[in-house]
């Protein structure tokens, strides 16, 4: 086979569309990976319309930041070694693996101390080269390959996104007290892998949050000790409640304005807040609460490649509930696109490819 196939954005805001490459033959410490699994991740939605939402200061289009189209995005990749360079000495045809996607630029202080996602001038996979909605892809280091030999490449493969995120985020969050609780607002792939990483975690109590019941009954399948559907009017107060008026800690999954007025009210004082969600508008908060309430308000962006090492230990370790994997075969990528922003999505759509 010289050729391979894969679901391209052509232009912004339109249907994926097939198309046909020449298969690149791997040097150096290169690797071919031929994908298995694909997972599909809801900035894959931001991506596709080609901006964000930067509330006040208008829009952060992708083509200022250099992206170019055509492109085969999809950042959550596992697959299996079919062709590897002349270098390459930790991987062999034939085996499985997860692909670490948050490349840095290899050359600053952040990348050479293995803190890739804190990298300012990122190159990842499924968003500047070329993803995983394809039958092969290329990765130019065999050091971002993590062995997932044994293990279910569609079940796995979210943690290449969804599980690094939350991973982080909840080490952000830190330690809480017996009597302390967190919240994580939204219940999509982000929530669910949050609540079942925050369960391995030995983080006990947990209240999910979200629009959805139905979302709210998966959470607490995954783990999850009590529910607050917010789109109620007392939201807050609820939330303070079911807290027992010690929420120290809420991991937002949504990161928009309607989650973050929940959060910042509901927090007790010295509470954290840790965003990883990107769904844009502007944060607001009476300034003086940072000081009054002693808050902490902290983004977290992705995480690096000896967490996600870190976190398939505790996979093999089987102390990750395992969240649902809604499998669809690739070519229905665009319906799921569709089904992803209407939200009738529960856990993680994932690519059999
Ligand atoms: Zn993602
Ligand atoms: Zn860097």
């Amino acid at each position: 086979m010289s050729e391979y196939t894969s679901y391209d954005l052509v232009e912004w805001g339109e249907p994926f569309e097939k198309r046909y490459h020449e298969l690149p033959k791997p040097t150096g410490v290169e690797v071919l990976i031929k994908v298995t699994a694909a997972g599909l991740c809801h900035s894959d939605l931001h991506i596709k319309k080609g901006y964000m939402d930067l509330g006040q200061e208008g829009q952060l289009r992708f083509t200022e930041r250099g992206a170019k189209l055509p492109m085969t995005y999809g950042h959550e990749i596992a697959g299996i070694v079919e062709a590897v360079g002349d270098d390459v000495t930790n991987v062999k045809c034939g085996q499985q693996v997860l692909v670490y996607p948050w490349l840095g630029c290899g050359d600053c202080l952040a990348c050479q101390d293995d803190r890739e996602s804190d990298c300012m001038a990122m190159r990842v996979i499924g968003l500047k080269q070329n993803g995983g909605f394809a039958t092969h892809c290329l990765v130019e280091n065999e050091k971002y390959l993590v062995d997932i030999e044994g293990l279910d490449a569609t079940a796995v493969v979210p943690h290449a996104c969804s599980g690094i995120t939350v991973f982080n985020a909840l080490e952000k969050l830190g330690e809480l007290r017996e009597y302390e609780w967190m919240a994580i607002i939204g219940c999509g792939g982000l929530g669910m892998n949050a609540i079942a990483i925050a369960r391995a975690k030995a983080f006990k109590n947990i209240i999910a949050v979200d629009i959805d019941d139905a979302k709210l009954d998966a959470a607490l399948d995954m783990g999850a000790t009590k529910t607050l559907n917010s789109s109620r009017d007392d939201a807050v107060t609820e939330l303070q409640r079911l807290a027992e008026n010690n929420l120290m800690g809420v991991i937002d999954t949504f990161g928009g304005a309607a989650t973050a007025h929940i959060a910042v009210r509901a927090l007790c004082k010295a509470g954290r807040y840790v965003i990883v969600g990107q769904a844009g508008g502007d944060f607001q908060m009476p300034q003086v609460w940072l000081t009054q309430k002693a808050m902490t308000v902290r983004g977290s962006h992705v995480g690096n490649s000896p967490q996600l090492r870190a976190l398939i230990d505790m996979v093999r370790a089987g102390k990750i509930k395992q969240m649902p994997i809604d499998r669809r075969p690739l070519s229905e990528i665009n319906q799921a696109m569709g089904d992803l922003e209407a939200g009738n999505v529960t856990g993680r759509i994932v690519f059999d490819v």
